[in-house]
């Protein structure tokens, strides 16, 4: 696990340089299907990230999935959204 930066009022600071953090993010498409949101800290001098919030989105025939995972823990917060298109009352 990543080590836990130092905290100056708001803001994060760089464990190396003491810099406040920028905060960032990446989209993963994996080829089977799944998309994986990163958010995270970076360090524009040393480049230090830190994981804030992973989202994996899953699709199958049972509906959309969506896994999240914050600040690297392992408790996830799962969510299945079904398929609704067959009953168009459920949209509004
Ligand atoms: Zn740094």
């Amino acid at each position: 696990m990543a080590k836990t930066p130092i905290r100056d009022g708001e803001s994060l600071l760089c464990i190396r340089c003491k810099i406040p953090l920028s905060l960032g993010s990446e989209t993963e498409k994996r080829a089977n299907g799944e998309a994986v949101i990163y958010r995270y800290y970076v360090c524009n001098a040393c480049n230090y990230k830190l994981l804030d919030e992973k989202i994996v989105i899953k699709k199958d025939k049972e509906g959309i999935r969506i896994l999240i995972e914050v600040n690297g823990a392992l408790t996830t917060t799962e969510k299945t959204y079904v398929n609704r298109r067959k009953s168009p009352q459920a949209q509004q």
